[in-house]
C-alpha cells in the first residue's frame, strides 16, 4: 500500500565559528562558518490530502509564536518548489511541532524546510540523491543544506557550500533563550555599521578550532568558539552581555551568541557541569528560559 503519511525529525544548530566578510555589492557577506547540529528537534508530519485541495499547514509543539501558518513558512516553499522542480500536484497537509526556538539564530525555519525536502521525496517515491536535496535547499536558504546532513560541517559561500569536518567525541550544550527573537537582517545590518571604519578582510576556517574538534579537546573548542556577530547581536541587545558574563563566571568552557542571536550557547565539560549551569543561569534572572543539549547529531531523517 503507498504511504499516506511521514514524520521526519530535524534538529536545531549552532556555530562554532562564524566568519564574515565584508559586505559585498549584492548586500550578502561571504562567510566561513562551523554548523554543529545539536538535539532540539522539530518534527515535520506530512499527509497526503483530497486532490486538489493544495498544501495546507498546522504548527504544533512548545513554540509556535512567530511561525507564520501560511505560504510565507518555509516548508511550504519547500513543497511548491519541489513541485514546481519535479513537475507534481502536491496535495498534502503539513505539521510542523516545533521545539526548535523561533527566530533565535538555531535555524528553526531552515531545518523546517530541509525536513519536508525528505519528506516530500520519501512521500512521493521520487529518488532524489543527496545531491538533488541540497540543490532544493540551498534555493530555500543557506542554512538549509546543512540542516539535510547534519553532524559537523564548514560551510562558505552564504554557508550553503559545506565540506563535512572531522569531529570526534560529544559536546555539550546549555543554551539560555530569549523570549524575543532578533532578525537575521538587523543583525548583519548592525554589524556592518559598527564595523564601517574597518578594513574587514576574507574569513578563514580557524585550525585551532578544527584540530580541537578532530581531537575531541572541548576545552580548547571552548576557547575557540567565535562569531562576528556577536558584538552586532549584543549591540542590538545589550542585555546579552549580562547573560554571557553570568555563564563565564559558572565554569563554561566557552560562549558565544548562536548564530545572529539572540540565543547565547555555552560550551560545558559534561552533562552535569550542564545541569549546574542551567540551575545558576535559571537563579541569575537574567535569562528568559534554559534549554539543554548535546551534538554533534545527524540531520532531517524519517522517524519509522
Ligand atoms: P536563521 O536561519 O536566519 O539563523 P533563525 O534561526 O534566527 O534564522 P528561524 O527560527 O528560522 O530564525 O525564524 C526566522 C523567521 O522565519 C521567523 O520569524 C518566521 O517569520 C520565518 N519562518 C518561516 N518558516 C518558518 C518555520 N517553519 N519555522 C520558524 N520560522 C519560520
Amino acid at each position: 500500500m503507498p504511504v499516506k503519511t511521514v514524520t521526519v525529525r530535524v534538529p536545531a544548530k549552532v556555530n562554532l565559528q562564524l566568519s564574515v566578510g565584508p559586505r559585498e555589492a549584492d548586500g550578502f557577506h561571504n562567510l566561513v562558518t562551523v554548523f554543529q547540529a545539536i538535539s532540539i528537534f522539530d518534527e515535520v508530519t506530512i499527509t497526503l490530502a483530497q486532490p486538489n485541495s493544495g498544501i495546507s499547514i498546522s504548527i504544533s509543539g512548545d513554540h509556535t509564536h512567530g511561525v507564520p501558518a501560511d505560504d510565507r513558512n518555509l516548508a511550504v516553499k519547500a513543497t511548491e518548489l519541489i513541485a514546481k522542480e519535479y513537475d507534481l500536484d502536491i496535495d498534502v497537509h503539513i505539521d510542523i511541532k516545533k521545539s526548535i526556538p523561533v527566530a533565535c539564530g538555531m535555524a528553526g525555519g531552515s531545518a523546517d524546510a530541509a525536513a519536508t525536502i525528505v519528506a516530500i521525496d520519501y512521500l512521493f517515491s521520487l529518488g532524489m540523491n543527496r545531491e538533488e536535496m541540497s540543490e532544493i535547499a540551498a534555493q530555500l536558504g543557506s542554512d538549509v543544506p546543512f540542516m539535510l546532513s547534519g553532524g559537523t560541517a564548514i560551510g562558505t559561500g552564504h554557508g550553503e557550500q559545506l565540506t563535512p569536518a572531522l569531529s570526534r567525541g560529544t559536546y555539550h550544550w546549555v543554551l539560555a533563550l530569549s523570549s524575543v527573537g532578533l532578525t537575521t537582517p538587523a543583525v548583519y545590518a548592525e554589524c556592518d555599521r559598527l564595523r564601517a571604519e574597518l578594513e574587514i578582510t576574507e574569513p578563514q576556517t580557524h585550525e585551532v578550532l578544527m584540530q580541537a574538534l578532530l581531537a575531541a579537546d572541548p576545552k580548547t573548542v571552548g576557547a575557540s568558539l567565535t562569531n562576528d556577530l556577536q558584538a552586532a547581536a549584543c549591540s542590538l541587545r545589550p542585555a546579552l552581555r549580562l547573560v554571557l558574563d553570568v555563564g563565564q563566571e559558572y565554569g563554561a568552557l566557552g560562549a558565544l551568541v548562536s548564530g545572529s542571536g539572540p540565543t547565547v550557547a555555552f560550551l560545558v565539560a559534561d552533562e552535569e557541569a550542564g545541569l549546574d549551569l542551567a540551575v545558576a543561569l535559571t537563579a541569575s534572572g537574567v535569562v528568559g528560559s534554559v534549554a539543554r543539549a548535546y551534538g554533534p547529531v545527524g540531520g532531517a531523517k524519517v522517524l519509522t
